[in-house]
């Protein structure tokens, strides 16, 4: 099969400093496309085609004032990867305090629904779009100390298929992609450890640990004509970790 082509297409994707945002937009600029990487920390991707904010997705008017610019110099957008997020406090629900609670609730959840509303809107008038949210493998299999996480995850899960609903009417369709253990910033520091990775990689079906590129390929798919008839779904990309007892 051909490889995707984006050419022409115009991109944002939220935490693409790192891992599997990162990935999503180096996919993309390999495709043909133009992508507005929006990240807390500096970008690295060096293509003319990259455009890079600092910003972060809790803050509305920055993320009002990227998405107004983006439309001023490309005129559209026509798809979101919203990958940006964090890990909880790893600690029991009854230990966490508030405020720690509503850090994790703000980036993964609210901000993924703040980027998501400003894009939205832009792409209503086309009548034409495709929104991808990160989700994961602990919106549905938990293990202790993750409930802040894990809430987090689920209830991106059900803004996926209510999003989905709303935009419908406007040929706009949400999805999200579930990873399971993907090796990333986020989980460098656990799958260096060569016990942690060893005990982990039993737990899953394929024998190994995820790459980014694993979720991104999903993600372009998505992205791309060749999914047109999915929507509202939440897609597992975690080597089969999620069918096992
Ligand atoms: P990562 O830490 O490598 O990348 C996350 C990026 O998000 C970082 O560059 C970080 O700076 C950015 N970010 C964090 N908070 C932000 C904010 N408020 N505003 C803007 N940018 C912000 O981690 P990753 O593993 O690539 O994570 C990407 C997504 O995948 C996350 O939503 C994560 O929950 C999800 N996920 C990861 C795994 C895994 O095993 N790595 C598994 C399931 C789901």
């Amino acid at each position: 099969m051909k490889e995707l082509d984006f050419t022409g297409k115009v991109f944002v994707v939220t935490g693409a400093a790192s891992g599997i945002g990162r990935s999503c937009a180096e996919q993309l600029l390999g495709s043909g496309a133009m992508v507005i990487g929006i990240d807390l920390a500096k970008g690295d991707l060096a293509y003319d085609t990259y455009k890079h904010y600092m910003a972060s997705i809790t803050d509305e008017e920055a993320i009002r004032k990227i998405t107004d610019d983006v439309i001023y110099n490309y005129g559209k957008i026509d798809g979101l990867v919203n990958a940006a997020g964090i890990w909880g406090n790893s600690k029991p629900f009854f230990d966490t305090e508030t405020s720690e609670w509503e850090r994790i609730i703000s980036v993964n959840l609210t901000g993924t629904y703040i980027v998501s509303k400003f894009v939205a809107n832009a792409m209503i008038p086309n009548k034409s779009g495709k929104i991808v949210n990160i989700s994961c493998l602990r919106s549905i299999i938990f293990r202790n100390n993750m409930t802040d996480y894990a809430a987090s995850k689920g209830a991106v899960v059900a803004l996926t298929s209510a999003m989905a609903l709303d935009l419908a009417p406007y040929n706009i369709r949400v999805n999200a992609v579930a990873p399971g253990f993907i090796y990333t910033g986020m989980t460098k520091g656990s799958f260096d450890n060569e016990e942690i990775r060893k005990q982990s990689e039993t737990l899953i079906p394929e024998g190994r640990l995820g790459q980014p590129e694993d979720i991104s390929k999903v993600v372009l798919f998505l992205l791309s004509d060749l999914s047109d008839y999915i929507n509202g779904t939440n897609v597992f990309a975690d080597g089969g970790y999620h069918i096992q007892k």
